[in-house]
């Protein structure tokens, strides 16, 4: 039931958002078309792009939504596909021996293992153990708002013994994943939208549209210039975490690049009057409280999403550094009273 109340109000937000940056036809002649879809990754997504006609924007997008369907496929953990070796397969059989696996599977979790590194260990994939207990909870929680109930902290304690991501064994050459811990699971919700979103816009940049933006649950990805006309920026509304807010937050200005936010308005339940997000700290094991939202824009997708989730789970000095030190990244920081910090870099994208 949330979920379906979340897509309207997302697929809403995010009609509004790219719909406001359309302009009929481009200076060579190409038409602004426009697509909505609610079939992968669980969420809403917006296509708007130039192209020379209906059918073949049609046919682009097919192709665009093809793609975006595999990735979806692959890196989904709660289901199983015919003929597909997924991340819900290697969950259940991992554990038993090596499972050979689409190179795409192999992409995804060597950049889990870099993420990482580079998150200190506040994003991890192999927290699976202990995200499921709080997903449990909070479908049970949301389904059934007089029983909402907390995961128990013992059990959330002997779930962190099981997540070490050097037990998730990557063998390269044989394109297999192993985990050398049976009670190891993983969970990709952190980084693998952003992932696929990347390689799939890269695809269509180089293929179907040289002018784009594409909104996958919120990872946003500008492809070339509005218009398609080599100047125009897009405008892409940043959504105000404030409950109710009558604006967005701003809007950002960008050619060619990713806009990716994470939120505790996002995914959340209540228990006793408190609300709990979905992003978990791994040394508390409990959900994050610093920031209603963090956005990050960088011209990766991947990294975009990846540090989103990584800086959400940090308090903002020790974020700043972080965002500080990667070139071309920029955050913006919005805390519990809404109060907004930004890196040095990121004005120059704001919309006067
Ligand atoms: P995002 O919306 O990109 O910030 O990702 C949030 C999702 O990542 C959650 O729904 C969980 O599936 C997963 N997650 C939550 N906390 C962590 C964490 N500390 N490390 C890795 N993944 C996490
Ligand atoms: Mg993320």
């Amino acid at each position: 039931m949330m979920k379906k109340i979340l897509c309207v109000i997302l697929s809403a937000v995010l009609m509004l958002t790219l719909c406001s940056c359309g302009g009929g036809l481009s200076a060579n002649m190409k038409e602004r078309f426009s697509s909505s879809f609610f079939d992968v990754f669980d969420t809403a997504s917006t296509v708007v792009a130039y192209d020379s006609s209906q059918s073949e924007f049609d046919n682009h997008l097919a192709e665009f939504h093809a793609m975006l369907e595999e990735y979806d496929h692959l890196y989904d953990i709660y289901h199983l596909y015919d003929g597909v070796a997924n991340l819900c397969t290697l969950n259940e059989t991992a554990k038993d021996g090596p499972v050979k696996v689409d190179e795409r599977i192999i992409g995804l979790l060597n950049y889990a293992k870099e993420v990482y590194e580079l998150s200190g260990g506040k994003t991890n994939i192999a927290l699976g153990a202990v995200l499921t207990l709080w997903h449990e909870a909070r479908t049970v929680s949301n389904e059934n708002p007089e029983n909402a109930y907390l995961p128990d902290a013992a059990q959330l304690k002997a779930a962190a013994a099981h997540t070490n991501i050097d037990d998730l064994v990557i063998d390269e050459e044989n394109n297999t994943v192993y985990y050398a811990d049976p009670q190891l699971t993983i969970d990709v919700g952190a980084i693998a939208k952003g992932y696929a979103v990347r390689e799939v816009c890269r695809y269509a940049k180089e293929n179907l549209w040289t002018s784009a933006a594409v909104s996958i649950g919120g990872n946003v990805c500008t492809l070339g210039y509005k218009n398609d006309d080599g100047k125009t920026l897009w405008n892409i509304e940043i959504e105000n975490p404030k409950p109710n807010a009558s604006q967005a937050l701003l809007t950002v200005q960008t050619e060619n690049m990713s806009i990716v936010t994470s939120g505790d308005y996002q995914r959340y339940f209540t228990v006793d009057g408190k609300q709990y997000c979905h992003i978990i700290d791994p040394e508390t094991l409990m959900p994050s409280e610093y920031f209603s939202g963090v956005t990050v824009i960088c011209d990766d997708s991947a990294l975009g999403d990846a540090l989103s989730t990584t800086l959400f789970n940090m308090p903002v000095e020790e974020g700043l550094t972080l965002i500080e030190s990667i070139e071309g990244a920029e955050a913006v920081f919005v805390d519990r009273e809404y109060r907004q910090t930004f890196s040095s870099g990121f004005e120059k994208y704001i919309k006067k």
